[in-house]
Parts: structure tokens; sequence; C-alpha cells
């Protein structure tokens, strides 16, 4: 833990300028303000930093706009990105009229479900480690004006052809699906995963791994440790900043859409998770693969309330091209062990209790961090309450199950119009242990609906010319 003082003193010892003050909107991207040196005293620390609030999407009207970042002291590091020297602190939203915590702020959020968890005795700590994929592109040109909306994307690994549909090879290029994952030459982008990974770690990210991805296209994933909720969110947030201007200094365009190039693999955020106790981990035990009780009944609990979760774990409308069978993403709510099929996923972790975790694959890096692990806990803690059952593992491969048996297994929602749906049916798990309030969710709903759904709805598709165009 680090204090305001501390922070203060780090200031003035490293003659800092300017202090970045970052804080996530509702959609989950980061925005800014910057300020000289001397705006920041220890007030900044309790009562916030004013800025307006009207125009950041999905929060304040123009009327009642006053808003405070409060600096979370834990979250310094000096920002890599900036010319001169930059501290780079990490905020959550008040309200400067009342004082209070703001209800929309997803940080707050996430501070509300850690709060729960202690309030259930069940235990004190949750732990989260997300998996956030992405790809890397020489340069995404997006023509907003034409009617197709379309992007027209180029490969960093050579022109990119689906292998199921060769057009003429323009360029040396990987193989369809064999980018996971040869040495260099074939890993063209070896130097640049280093310097993304060694920059995470300058912003206090405790880094552990990189490489290449399955898919063609200069695929990619980082690995960090997990962390505690909050902690392992703003690394995340951390880890897609640095990414993104790592690879803008070396002329590429990354994104962390979950599916970018039709016909391979798109990119997920599976997320690992436990509960802990007086430094003791709940989820070891001696039921199926080593889980305990506990663990089952919050796996029932994720895979009750999955199809409203997805509206938060996978809330673009994209998210849902990704979640189709035969490329690693999860289109079935079940649990396995060491099942890479499975939405749920008990990863072999050997005998050491401290590692036992599942890992929930549908997540993806549209979500907002923030929102995302504090839905899910709130879902397993649901589970726990009410002893879900999560029923029996499934331990075959999903993808070669018969129809017979596959009618048995239920499946993710095929569209974000239909997760919402689920959302607004299913929010008491969220609603009732006052961590998500009404308003948000029915703020979230109608955000997304009017932002995405309906203006994707209403736009006519590059696919449909091919289909339809010579009728
Ligand atoms: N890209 C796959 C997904 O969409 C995961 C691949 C992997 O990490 N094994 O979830
Ligand atoms: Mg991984
Ligand atoms: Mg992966
Ligand atoms: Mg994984």
């Amino acid at each position: 833990m680090t204090t305001p003082q501390e922070v203060l003193k780090q200031i003035r010892d490293k003659n800092i300028q300017m202090i970045d003050l970052k804080f996530i909107d509702m959609p989950g991207i980061w925005q800014h303000l910057t300020v000289f040196h001397n705006q920041i005293d220890e007030s900044s620390f309790t009562d916030g930093v004013p800025f307006d609030g009207s125009s950041i999407r999905g929060w304040k009207a123009i009327n009642e706009s006053d808003m405070a970042m409060v600096l979370d002291p834990n979250t310094a590091w000096i920002d890599p990105f900036m010319q001169e020297p930059t501290l780079s602190i990490i905020c959550s939203i008040k309200e400067p009229r009342t004082g209070e915590w703001y209800n929309r702020c997803p940080r707050v959020i996430a501070q509300k479900a850690i709060d729960y968890l202690v309030s259930t005795g069940v235990g004190d700590t949750a732990f989260f480690g997300p998996e956030a994929e992405f790809f890397i592109f020489d340069d995404v040109r997006f023509d907003q004006n034409s009617h197709e909306g379309y992007y027209h994307v180029d490969s960093v690994e050579g022109r990119w052809n689906s292998g199921k549909a060769e057009g003429p090879n323009l360029g040396y290029k990987p193989r369809y699906k064999e980018g996971y994952f040869p040495v260099s030459p074939t890993d063209t982008l070896q130097d640049m995963r280093t310097e993304m990974l060694l920059t995470m770690a300058n912003c206090g990210v405790p880094i552990e791994k990189h490489h290449h991805e399955v898919a063609t296209g200069g695929q990619c994933e980082l690995g960090f440790r997990f962390g505690k909720l909050i902690e392992a969110a703003d690394w995340l947030m951390t880890y897609k900043y640095v990414i993104k201007n790592v690879g803008k200094k070396y002329g590429k365009s990354v994104t962390f859409m979950p599916k970018p190039v039709f016909q391979d693999n798109g990119s997920g955020m599976h997320t690992h998770q436990s509960i802990w106790k007086d430094g003791q981990p709940l989820f070891a035990g001696d039921k199926y693969a080593g889980l305990s009780e506990t663990a089952l009944y919050y796996i029932g609990g994720i895979l009750k309330h999955a199809p409203a979760l997805l509206a938060i774990t996978n809330p673009t409308t994209n998210s849902y091209k990704r979640l189709v069978p035969g490329y690693e993403a999860p289109v079935n709510l079940a649990y396995s062990q060491g099942n890479r099929s499975a939405s749920i996923r008990i990863p072999l972790s050997g005998t050491n209790p401290k590692a036992k975790r599942l890992e929930f694959r549908c997540p993806d890096a549209t979500s907002n961090p923030y929102l995302a692990f504090a839905a899910m806990l709130c879902a397993g803690l649901d589970g726990i309450k009410n002893k879900i059952d999560p029923g029996e593992p499934l331990d075959k491969n999903i993808y070669e199950l018969s129809p017979e048996e596959l009618a048995k297994v239920p499946s993710t929602p095929g569209s974000l119009e239909l997760a919402l749906e689920a959302l607004e049916n299913d929010h008491a798990f969220l609603t009732e242990p006052g961590v998500f309030t009404e308003d948000f969710i029915e703020t979230w709903i109608s955000y997304k609906l009017d932002n995405e759904v309906n203006p994707m709805r209403l736009r006519p598709h590059p696919y449909e010319f091919s289909l339809y165009y010579d009728c």
C-alpha cells in the first residue's frame, strides 16, 4: 500500500511536472485529465479533483455535471508515453455535492462487489486473472461515411488469406492456424511483444510471459499475475494502454475486438478466479477436479446467470461473432477439467491448493473489467448463497457431441440483443446485494440498444451485397 504522502513526495523528488488522472467510463475506455503538479495535494486523495462529467458516455446530464476524480495512491506510475515527466494515477469518481461515491463509476461498483463479498462472510478476497488476446494489424482504415462502414485490414504477417477461401498468395505469411507458436522468423512480433511486456512492468504490472496466439493475422497474448479484483482490473487497463501505445510506436494498430477476422480464431479474455478468506483458498477440496463444494456452487451461479452475465462480460455485437463453434471459444454452458471446449475450465493446477481456481472462458476484452469482474463475483456468490448445483461436468469435446447430447447442454446467447434481454429478466443477483443499482442496469441496457444493437441492425452489411445484390 502506498500513502498519499508517499505519492506527493515522489512528485517532489522526481521533479514530476504533470499528473495524468485516468478514470474509466461506462463502456470501458480510459478517459483522462492532465493537471500541473501544484494542483494535487492530500485532499485530492479524499475529496478529489473536479471535472465536467457531462460528456462522458452514459453519465451525467449537463445540468448536474460537476464531478470529482479521487486519486488512488496505489496506482501511480510514470507514464512511458509522455514526453515530459508525467505521473499517471487511476481515479474513482465522487459526487462533489454529496461527497458520495458515484454509482455509475465502474471502479466504485467493483469496490461494492468486494464489500458485498466481505458482508456475506464467505470470503474477504476475490482474485482475478484475465488473459486478454488481441490482434496487431499494419493499419486499419475505417470509412465511417461509407454505407458499408467497413474495416479494411492488412495483417502484419503478410497479406492474410483464410485458408478456406484462398485468394492469390500476395506475399509470405504463416499458414492458416499455424501462428501458435513457431519461433522467428515465422513469429515476426517477438521484439514488439517483449517491449510491451517490459514497458508494462515499469507501470507496476507483475508481468509473466508473452506468446503468439492461434490466429494467423498477428494474434498475440501477454500474461500477468492474477490480482485482487480492483488491482487486476487496473492492470488490465494498463495492459491495453501499453499494448496499444507500443504498437503505435511500431506503426501498428492493435485491436481487442473479439472477432476481427472471419474464419479464424477470435480474441477472448478468459478470466481465472478464486475466493479466499483469512489468507486461505476456498476453492480447493475433495470434490470433482479437486474443487471444494463452495467452488462448485460458485460454478453453479456463473452457469445459471451466464446469459445475463454475458451482457456485461461480452458486451458488444461483435462479441457474439466470436462465440461460435470451432475456434476454441465457448458456445455451451458447461464445466470441465482441462477441457477447453467448455465455458468453464478447471485448470490442472497440481497439488497446491492455492492454485485451485476456475477459468471462465466466455468474457472478451471489449468488456469493462471492473463491471465484468464485479458481475462474475455476484453470480458466483449467488451460487454459493443459494447452493446452486452446477450439474454434471462435461468431460468431452463439446464440438463433437451428437445432436441429441448437445441438445441437453444450454448454450451462450446468440447475440448482444438476446444477452441484454436475459439481463433485463435476470439481474436481482447484481442489484439485490447493492452492487449494481437498478439505474445502472437500465442505463446499460438502453445505452447498448441505442448505441450499438440498433445502429448495427439499421446498416446494410457488406455480406448482404454478396447475398442479395443480384436478386
Ligand atoms: N482465442 C480463443 C478464444 O477465443 C482462445 C485460444 C486459447 O487461448 N487457447 O477464446
Ligand atoms: Mg493464456
Ligand atoms: Mg489465449
Ligand atoms: Mg486461457
